[in-house]
């Protein structure tokens, strides 16, 4: 049945229904409990969802649930958003943005960048920049040979985005005159740059294959980036190839008609992802159909996407080819964005040759690039690349090595972001993990990273506000981010070293800021007259504040235990805590078993009572208040439960942990009402197969990279065997990313393992071999709860970190 689709025939009346009700954006925290409600109505017009949908998806907001109605001249939505890191969006700034987006948007208003003295997504509306566009088979190579040329041709790529997906590969790139920044306005010189990327795409290809390039000037209107590339997809027909489904994870698009209303009802089933509302309503109106109703919503990691639509001029979807070719188009679009391969994230200054430079390390040694998104911000290029190698499968870790050394030898920072390989995929779903099973893969190191640089640069002002609380060895510069995007928080740390010079480097960058509040010094005990001193970033997550220290007790207080020469001599080096001055630390202020040195932050470390507060499956579920808890992680049988047992007395708070069904969850303590013990699930069970062994990680390493008030891990490691890799592994994983980590021997009071190995010549083991990748020796401490060495030193220790992070 024909039915006319009317309300925009008059853009006039459009625009003058637009005046008289301007559009409506509520934003509500109060309703619920785990997401911000963001309302919309609007006077209708075509593209007003899109255009709603996109403003959300370019703060990368992640839409778990929406409704729209849009029947008749009316437009409301609801959404359901969070963070990437599942939180509301408290942030003024964002609210601000997302209502004077909508607004503007709607109202073709450029008022937003002035009103909020920010830049959003200027690479979306950019006119300093010629448009270079490209689809093409996917081939190994072809972008690094066109950045090659581009830089030959004295063009510098300022923005890039590429694709790839069934075989077909489409790329948007930004570029911008080297010697004269801008677009290349010289006409002649843009006939000659694009003739010569002509002539190497055309050489990659044969007849039959099919390819487009072409180079534009500075258009007004231009259209957002992700959906131009969908565009290109599109008419590039990369839905041709769609295979209905990535491996196990199909997606299910039916479609009926709805007669009496004359819709068609479109029902999208596919794993859930960021962005898929967006990609989808991107297809539909750039296929001419507009939604007048649709439910979104997600069950674990399962999108449920409904839409009653019509076509633009008011038809249904009435032939079967017409079903074919939307239910094509909608699949590659759910698809086409699904990323495989290792994601590398890379952070370096902004010069000419970079992408062609980083690209070429890729060709050199084999890899594809699946997907790229780099960006210029200021005097820095950030960019993520996902790499497979050419077959387009998992890369592996030595050649990632590789391809870090020589990125990093061009300037460059790199962050290896993953090990699994796919945003949707999860080769061997596991039952343990839970969290992975539930929650779309919204994560990533480099995501999670850029947030929370950004986060920690919000609140640095109140650090930056108590000057003279800091130490004055170490300056952390942090600019309140240039626009709540997640990417573009303007960081710079300078630290002095002890010699007046300043370190200043990539790494420093990228690590989060409050671990690296101070600048102390390790000091050499052996000799102790020789004391050396390097500048190192404590490994404390701490509030900074020096006031009001608690009182100072002593090492005479605490009871003396022996503790081998092997186990003095492996004490090379001292934990000093802040408010310590390495040049005053007298024996008798380091706990025995141990390199800790006690400082005036050393308080109550008595336990009164403790209570069992609840499991939780994922980070987020975990209680949200600010007390500060440690978190105790090991393999199974280091004698975690043991310890447990031993540091709170009390044998039924280690056993709550290891009732069945509560192994693999985050366990938490309430220790005197005041702090939290956490006991995490142990990793690599002795039989496991190696890819079983670090299940633990997709939750635990969440809980390690969001946990706020995580004062520091105990890694547990048994000293009556010698030093196992998966230790090692945790040890180094902890370290790169910058978690403040105690490490706490357990089994001390064994005499010998079989292979004849004392306790302390494997701590001393593990200690060279930490050494090797730890420029900072972290502090550790001997145990056993056999015989209740060590207990009452780490309670000591623990209490100093506690009083620490909490003044
Ligand atoms: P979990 O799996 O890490 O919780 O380990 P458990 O606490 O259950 O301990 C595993 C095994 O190691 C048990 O047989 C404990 O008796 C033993 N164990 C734990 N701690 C010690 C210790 O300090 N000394 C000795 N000799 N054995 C210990």
């Amino acid at each position: 049945m024909a039915m006319s689709y009317g309300p925009y025939v008059d853009s006039e009346l459009e625009s003058l229904i637009d005046r008289i009700h301007p559009p409506r954006v509520c934003i509500d925290n109060d309703s619920y409990q785990d997401c911000t409600i963001v309302k919309v109505d609007s006077a209708n017009k075509h593209g007003i969802l899109l255009e709603m949908v996109q403003a959300l998806t370019d703060l990368d907001l992640v839409i778990s649930k929406s409704y729209i109605c849009s029947d008749g001249r009316w437009f409301m939505d609801v959404f359901h958003v969070t963070d990437q890191l599942g939180d509301k969006i408290t942030d003024k700034n964002i609210i601000c943005y997302i209502q004077q987006s909508i607004c503007s948007s709607r109202r073709g208003s450029t008022q937003l960048k002035t009103s909020l003295s920010k830049e959003i997504r200027t690479n979306h509306t950019s006119m300093e920049h010629t448009t270079l566009e490209m689809t093409s088979t996917d081939q190994p190579g072809l972008l690094s040979e066109i950045s090659a040329v581009l830089a030959e041709l004295k063009c510098r790529v300022s923005a890039a985005v590429a694709w790839t997906h069934n075989t077909r590969a489409a790329c948007i790139m930004h570029v911008q005159d080297d010697s004269n920044p801008g677009s290349i306005m010289d006409s002649h010189r843009a006939d000659r740059v694009q003739a010569q990327l002509v002539t190497v795409v055309d050489a990659h290809h044969t007849n039959h294959q099919r390819w487009s390039l072409r180079l534009t000037g500075p258009t007004t209107g231009q259209t957002h980036t992700e959906r131009r590339l969908h565009q290109l997809m599109m008419a590039d027909k990369d839905y041709e190839e769609t295979t209905y489904g990535t491996k196990g994870y199909e997606t299910i698009v039916t479609i009926e008609n709805c007669r009496e209303k004359a819709y068609s009802v479109l029902n999208i089933t596919s794993r859930d992802r960021p962005k898929l509302l967006f990609d989808t309503v991107c297809t539909l109106t750039d296929l001419q159909y507009v939604v007048f109703h649709a439910t979104i919503s997600s069950k674990g990691s399962v999108a449920f996407q409904e839409y009653y639509i019509r076509q633009k001029d008011g038809h249904t979807l009435n032939s079967e080819i017409q079903r074919q070719a939307i239910t094509r188009c909608i699949i590659a679009a759910v698809e086409r964005r699904v990323t495989h391969g290792l994601r590398l994230d890379i952070r370096s200054r902004n010069r000419s040759r970079l992408l062609s430079d980083v690209t070429r390390v890729f060709r050199e040694n084999g890899l594809s690039i699946a997907r790229v998104e780099i960006g210029t911000h200021g005097e820095r290029v950030v960019g993520s690349f996902h790499v497979t190698d050419a077959c387009g499968h998992n890369v592996d870790r030595g050649m990632v090595e590789v391809v870090k050394k020589e990125i990093e030898k061009l300037g460059g920072m790199v962050l290896v972001s993953s090990e699994s390989s796919s945003n949707w995929s999860v080769d061997e779903p596991s039952s343990n993990n839970d969290e992975e099973e539930q929650r779309p893969a919204r994560l990533s190191l480099g995501t999670l990273l850029w947030s929370q640089l950004e986060r920690l640069s919000s609140k640095f002002h109140t650090l930056n506000s108590q000057p003279e609380k800091r130490n004055k060895s170490s300056e952390i510069i942090i600019s309140p981010p240039t626009s709540p995007h997640r990417r573009s928080p303007s960081l710079s740390f300078r630290c002095h070293s002890s010699a007046g010079g300043t370190i200043n480097n990539e790494a420093t960058m990228l690590m989060p800021a409050r671990t690296r509040l101070f600048t102390l010094r390790i000091s050499s005990l052996l000799p102790s007259s020789s004391s050396s001193s390097l500048p190192f970033a404590l490994p404390f997550r701490s509030s900074i504040s020096h006031s009001a220290p608690p009182h100072h007790v002593s090492a005479t207080k605490t009871p003396k235990i022996s503790i081998s020469d092997t186990a003095k001599f492996v004490r090379t080096v001292l934990f000093i805590p802040p408010g310590t001055d390495p040049e005053e630390v007298t024996d008798d202020m380091i706990l025995p078993g141990s390199n800790i040195v006690l400082g005036p932050y050393v308080g109550d470390a008595k336990v009164k009572e403790v209570e069992f507060m609840g499991s939780s499956v994922r980070p987020k579920d975990c209680p949200k208040d600010d007390r500060p808890e440690f978190a105790m992680l090991g393999r199974s049988n280091v004698g975690k439960s043991s310890l447990i047992n031993s540091l709170v007395r009390k044998k039924e708070v280690a056993l709550t942990s290891k009732k069945p069904g509560k192994t693999q969850l985050i366990n938490h303590f309430l220790v005197n009402k005041s702090w939290y013990l956490v006991d995490l699930p142990g990793y690599g069970f002795a039989n496991a197969p190696e890819s079983a062994r670090m299940d633990w990680s997709s939750f635990t390493k969440g809980y390690f990279l969001n946990r706020e008030t995580l004062v520091g891990v105990l890694l547990l490691v048994d000293a009556s065997v010698p030093p196992k890799k998966i230790d090692l592994d945790c040890a180094n994983w902890l370290g790169r990313n910058n978690i403040p980590m105690t490490i706490v021997f357990t089994k001390c009071d064994k005499s010998k393992n079989s292979k004849g190995q004392r306790p302390d010549e494997n701590i001393k083991s593990f200690q060279e071999l930490v050494k090797e990748n730890y420029k900072i020796h972290p502090p550790w401490i001997m145990t056993s709860s056999a015989t209740g060495l060590g207990r009452d030193e780490l309670l000591l220790h623990m209490s100093q970190l506690r009083n620490y992070w909490d003044n």
